[in-house]
């Protein structure tokens, strides 16, 4: 390693703050976990495929170099991940312990987002690909052209000389199949085909993969998107839908219900942005954002506290329902104002107003 590297190795040992990505990230990081003994691997709370699969695979690699790895979530694996390889060593607990030589954070712009506590007094590894991504870490590696934390763990594992086995080869697929929404987002290029093409040779199976990931829904699930379209309205290049609290009670719906929801306004012809709204039990309001690629929908969720990719972002705002609309609205309908109505794209009426899908306090 040359100089600059020895001094960004020196600076992470000592736990200060310093930006990797022109020295060696990768090579750093190998050399912090070949020095510990003990780690822990966690990600963002709602776990994805991506945060599922790079958690796995990141935990893999640390058994293989004989470390002990500690892989913990503050919420319930969604069920479609739950059949990855080794998915039931993720404890699920609110507070880590440790000691850990490191917490190795995939995916996550600050500690808050894992909603875990306790994880303050140890060196953090950033591993991330997210355009809103923070150098919060004494190790930060942040590359937003990676189609997937996953990729990036990847390039980990052969960087250390391990073999990718048939059980990393599936929990990488997975977030490389689930993080460019099954090859379709923005970012979806040549290499990405090479990366699957890689891991389909080293034992993952594709069409398995695929049907445990999008043709294993449960029906709560759909019961749920019935509500939600229910309550779908268009404005010119904007779409919208939402479920209350009380509607996922009734369909007996999970958080993990919600996964995807959003995909049914934003695949409207003619639609730019679209917006999926969630009263959480505390009454505050999750929001799914996602563009076809000319809006930024990282960049307003960024500036609302939350955060993502240009074409896929999230966020919570205060309720109701009604007012996180307008207030998201407001950033967005700017956002699409140069875009025309949208009615040339097929559609017969660019806007609908859906009168069944009254808020609470509209009139
Ligand atoms: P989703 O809409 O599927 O929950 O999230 C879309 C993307 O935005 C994901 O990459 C997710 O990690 C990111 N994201 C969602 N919510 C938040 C948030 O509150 N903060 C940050 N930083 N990223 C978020
Ligand atoms: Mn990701």
């Amino acid at each position: 390693m040359d100089h600059l590297g020895e001094q960004a190795r020196h600076a992470a040992l000592e736990g200060n703050q310093i930006d990797l990505i022109e020295v060696d990230p990768i090579a750093t990081i190998l050399h912090l976990l070949r020095r510990g003994e003990r780690f822990l691997v966690c990600s963002h709370s709602r776990p994805d495929g991506d945060a599922v699969g790079s958690m796995l695979a990141m935990g893999m690699l640390l058994g293989w170099m004989g470390k002990r790895a500690d892989l913990v979530a503050a919420d319930r694996i969604p069920s479609i991940y739950r059949r990855l390889p080794g998915a039931e060593g993720i404890q699920n607990a609110m507070r880590v312990h440790g000691p850990y030589d490191a917490v190795i954070l995939l995916e996550c712009d600050g500690l808050e987002r894992t909603r875990l506590r306790g994880l303050e007094p140890f060196l953090h590894i950033n591993i991330d690909h997210h355009a809103t991504g923070r150098r919060f870490g004494a190790v930060n590696w942040i590359d937003r052209q990676a189609a997937s934390v996953g990729e990036m763990v990847l390039r980990l594992i052969k960087a250390a000389g391990a073999t990718v086995t048939t059980e990393m080869a599936v929990c990488l697929y997975t977030t490389l199949l689930t993080d460019t929404g099954g090859f379709c987002y923005g970012g979806t290029r040549a290499s990405t085909f090479a990366l699957a093409q890689e891991l389909t040779l080293a034992g993952a199976d594709p069409v398995k993969i695929a049907q445990d990931v999008y043709f294993s829904t449960a029906t709560s699930k759909l019961l749920l998107l019935g509500t939600a379209l229910s309550n779908l309205n268009r404005e010119g290049r904007l779409a919208w839908l939402w479920v209350t609290h009380q509607d996922m009670i009734r369909t007996c719906a999970a958080e993990e219900d919600c996964e995807g929801i959003v995909n049914y306004a934003i695949c409207i012809a003619g639609v730019e942005a679209a917006v999926f709204l969630r009263e959480l039990p505390d009454q505050r309001i999750r929001l799914s954002l996602r563009s076809k690629g000319r809006v930024n929908v990282s960049t307003i969720a960024a500036r609302l506290g939350g955060g993502g990719h240009d074409n896929a972002a999230g966020l919570t705002l205060d309720g109701p329902i009604s007012h996180a609309l307008e207030e998201i609205l407001m950033e967005l309908r700017p956002r699409v104002a140069g875009f025309g109505s949208g009615e040339e794209a097929s559609e017969k009426a660019g806007s609908w107003v859906n009168r069944e899908s009254r808020l609470e306090n509209e009139e």
